[in-house]
């Protein structure tokens, strides 16, 4: 385990905390609609890894996990006391998911794609277009 890369993880409000271990296999933006209601944003980055490489600390006991039913896939995992998406198994066991947000630090790895491109919001471009602040402006 030494030569792996190790960070840590943890919610918004600290509840939900883990030790996650690279190096990890993909890293995408994902842009469809179903990702836009859970991210509340233009979209949801996920690292993608397996479901050996995280190690739980504390908080289990307040993740809530919703599988959306009529999708074959997706799911939305969260802290039930802050709201903050946090790590998750896929469904069929295969892979462990984690919200890049989650992680204090760098992740050692950089978005490899960004996909369902197609579905991204009207209002994207323009966001990213916008004027640049380092705090709220005056
Ligand atoms: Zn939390
Ligand atoms: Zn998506």
């Amino acid at each position: 385990m030494s030569k792996q890369i190790q960070g840590s993880g943890s919610c918004l409000c600290g509840k939900v905390s883990s030790t996650v271990f690279g190096p990890f296999q993909r890293f995408y933006q994902c842009y469809c609609n179903r990702c836009q209601k859970k991210s509340g944003s233009a979209f949801a980055s996920l690292i993608f890894t397996t479901p050996d490489k995280i190690e739980w600390h504390s908080g289990k006991e307040y993740i809530k996990r919703f599988d959306l039913p009529q999708a074959l896939r997706f799911s939305n995992c969260f802290c039930t006391e802050c709201g903050s998406q946090v790590p998750f198994v896929s469904r069929d066991g295969s892979l462990l998911l984690i919200p890049a947000g989650y992680l204090n630090g760098d992740p050692q790895i950089k978005p490899l794609a960004n996909i369902f491109w197609e579905d991204k919001p009207c209002w994207y471009e323009e966001g990213q277009a916008a004027p640049k602040f380092d705090q709220y402006p005056e």
